[in-house]
């Protein structure tokens, strides 16, 4: 650790409602050197409010590969810096993860000042299985590529956190469902902490249409929380890839021989893979 340099201090903002600051961010705030905001007009409307006149400079994606070093250097030269983004906890699909990483490499002390964060405001609400769950930030916007997304996704055990753009909740619910099926339970956390807070719980399918009958619904800022896969249980557990096997086997043997021959390959049950190779050939 560099005892010399100053200290870069990691500040969570509110993501909405102005009381969710924290005390120690205000100190913080008011006694550093500098601040570096994602975007500074933004930014000078919070600190303004609170009566915070430190001076901003913009650290945003643009230009915090290479104008890191700007703030690295004053640090170096031991004065404090504070990082702020728009909303919420800065580097959580926001800037800051270069400078971080740089100020680290370099023995600059890193200290987070935790608050507000739209992921875990929703999951601390939502209901759903919060003991493991992974954070996917903002889908893709193009259709294909937001489907091969969510095919990866499909057969994940943990409670899945998206940020999505209003404008895009409604495809996304829509792929969703027929990515991860009408039935997987999800949570739409909307506009939190704000005046028009909502956090509606359905099943996929049903908030995909509670959604588009609602076009109020499709404004502000949204969180989605989706359940985790669920492994089938008792007999109708089969894993894919015996499934995949019986698939082709059945494209060349009879039911009972593919069965039979899925089961010697793969170890699955060979009565369960009969039944599924008859539910299989009845519906071709
Ligand atoms: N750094 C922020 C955080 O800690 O949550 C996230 C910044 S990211 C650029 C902005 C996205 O976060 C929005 O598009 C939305 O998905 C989510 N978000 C931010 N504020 C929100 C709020 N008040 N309610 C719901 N979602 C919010």
């Amino acid at each position: 650790m560099n005892s010399a340099a100053g200290t870069l201090y990691v500040v969570a903002t509110p993501i909405g409602n102005l009381e969710d600051i924290s005390a120690r961010a205000l100190r913080v705030l008011n006694e550093v050197a500098l601040i570096a905001a994602e975007d500074t007009r933004h930014s000078a409307r919070l600190l303004q409010h609170f009566g915070i006149s430190t001076p901003l400079a913009a650290c945003h994606e643009h230009n915090e590969r290479d104008e890191g070093g700007r703030f690295i250097k004053r640090l170096l030269a031991g004065e404090n810096v504070a990082l702020i983004s728009d909303a919420g906890t800065p580097l959580i699909s926001d800037p800051g993860y270069h400078l971080v990483r740089q100020a680290r490499a370099v023995g600059i002390r890193v200290v987070p000042l935790p608050g507000a964060c739209a992921l875990v405001a929703a999951l601390s609400a939502a209901g759903l299985p919060s003991d493991r769950f992974i954070f996917e930030g903002f889908l893709p916007a193009k259709q294909v590529a937001r489907r091969t997304r969510l095919e990866l996704l499909r057969e994940e055990p943990r409670t899945l956190i998206f940020y999505e753009a209003p404008h895009r909740i409604l495809d996304s619910l829509t792929d969703m469902e027929e990515v991860f099926g009408p039935e997987r339970p999800a949570v739409l956390g909307r506009e939190l902490t704000k005046t028009f807070e909502t956090l509606k719980g359905l099943p996929l399918a049903e908030l995909r249409v509670w959604v588009a009958s609602d076009s109020n619904q499709q404004r502000g800022e949204c969180v989605l929380v989706v359940g985790g896969w669920q492994a089938p249980q008792g007999e109708e557990a089969i894993d894919a890839n015996a499934l995949r096997v019986l698939r082709l086997l059945l494209a060349e043997l009879p039911v009972k021989r593919a069965a039979a021959v899925a089961a010697e390959i793969t170890g699955a049950r060979k009565n369960v893979l009969y039944q599924l190779a008859l539910q299989e050939k009845s519906s071709e």
